[in-house]
Formats: structure tokens, sequence, C-alpha cells
């Protein structure tokens, strides 16, 4: 992810996840992911002793999660600007540009709302 217009589109994306509540979020993510069930087994990914950047750790950790945009969502509500790792496909750096690209719609969205839920 580079363009500012990409974490835009991605921020648009998570907003149909507005309404979902946490612990749904956390659930449905923790059931479904994929990442918790690579290290269930004894030997984990057969690419797990390789050399990769987080960039390409992101990609071949979460590119088949059926769960990724949950993730993210529920990822940039717990830890907010605090983004760090890999998770959701994405660098912590990603994810902290992110951030206040989706927090500034969430806000509008609440503030359209009435200004009534949060996040
Ligand atoms: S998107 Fe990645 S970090 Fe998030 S649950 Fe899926 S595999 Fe795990």
């Amino acid at each position: 992810m580079v363009n500012p217009e990409d974490y835009e589109l991605l921020a648009a994306e998570l907003d149909r996840y507005a309404n979902v509540p946490d612990d749904v979020l956390m659930e449905i993510v923790t059931r479904d992911c994929t990442c918790m069930w690579l290290w269930a087994g004894e030997d984990g990914p057969e690419w797990q002793d390789e050399e990769i950047t987080d960039r390409q750790l992101a990609a071949r950790l979460c590119e088949s999660c059926p769960v990724r945009k949950l993730c993210l969502e529920w990822e940039l509500r717990l830890a907010g600007e605090h983004q760090f790792g890999v998770c959701c496909g994405l660098t912590g750096d990603d994810r902290r540009a992110l951030y206040p690209v989706w927090r500034a719609r969430r806000d509008q969205m609440n503030e359209d709302q009435g200004g009534g839920q949060q996040p």
C-alpha cells in the first residue's frame, strides 16, 4: 500500500463493519482467522524460517485469510494509532497511515448519525 487514495478506499470498505459490536468481531476473527491455525500444528508454515520483509510476511500470512477485513476493523479499533507488526495483510506503517483516514470516516459517520455511537 503506497498511495493515499488506497487508504481512503480501504477505510471506505470498512464502513460496513462500523456497527458490528466488538465482541462479535472478536468471535468471528478468532474463529475463522488463518494465522491462529498456521502454527497450531507442530511444524508451522514452510516459509517460517525464510528471511522476508514485513510486507512479504503480511502478504503470505494474510493473503488467504477469510476474515481479513474484519481483522483490520478490529485491529484499528483495538490498537488505534498504535499499530505495530504485521496484521491484516498490512505492515504497522501501513496501518498507522490508514488509521487517521479510518478515524475521520468514523467521526464523520457518528456526526451524521447524531453523534452517538463509537467508534
Ligand atoms: S488477516 Fe492476517 S492477521 Fe488478521 S486474522 Fe487473518 S491471518 Fe490473522
